[in-house]
């Protein structure tokens, strides 16, 4: 089976990492209870940012954000190994920005998930990625963001969000644990 997922906040506890190294950059100490009742995917609100500040310093950090020590999810990379031992497709389709996309791509090989190039799919918008999702014909498809979620309501492949904060009112198959991926496919 092709089996498609989304890399931030999906395989990758990136916003916590993103939290963490605000925290230090600003020299506050914003506990982590406050960071997991954010409603929002942009994190900036728990260091008290407006809008346009919050944006100027994630774009400051973000090759820090994505290519320093960010950790997998528990069970994610474990869990894609073994779909790739087990002979299924294993794609990914990422937004993030096109300048970024081939040293995202080694840094996940890095840390230990099956990449095969031309199954890496990056630089596109979030509302975009539907256009990969069909093309591939992907079986399933894991992602976090609601505005990327929004778009998928009609694909023929099965949907499932990744548990976070921010997307509780998305009504569609939930996962929390990617250890829970071996009974989806059953
Ligand atoms: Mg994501």
């Amino acid at each position: 089976m092709k089996f498609g997922f989304d890399i931030d906040d999906t395989l990758i506890n990136l916003r916590e990492h993103a939290f963490h190294l605000y925290n230090k950059k600003l020299n506050q100490n914003i506990a982590l209870e406050v960071f997991h009742e954010l409603k929002t995917v942009e994190i900036h609100e728990a260091f008290g940012m407006e809008k346009e500040a919050g944006n100027a310093m994630w774009i400051s950090l973000l090759e820090e954000i994505y290519f320093t020590d960010c950790p997998a999810f528990e069970g994610a990379i474990r869990t894609l190994q073994q779909l790739k031992i087990d002979g299924h497709e294993i794609f990914y389709i990422t937004s993030r920005p096109k300048k970024y996309c081939m040293q995202t791509r080694e840094w996940m090989k890095a840390q230990g998930f099956p990449v095969e190039d031309e199954h890496f799919f990056c630089g596109m918008q979030d509302d975009e990625k539907i256009a990969t999702i069909n093309d591939l014909e992907l079986d399933y498809y894991f992602d976090d963001k609601p505005a990327v979620l929004e778009t998928l309501n009609d694909v023929t492949t099965k949907v499932y969000i990744m548990n976070q904060s921010y997307n509780q009112h998305v009504n569609l198959p939930r996962l929390y644990q990617w250890s829970e991926l071996k009974e989806i496919m059953k």
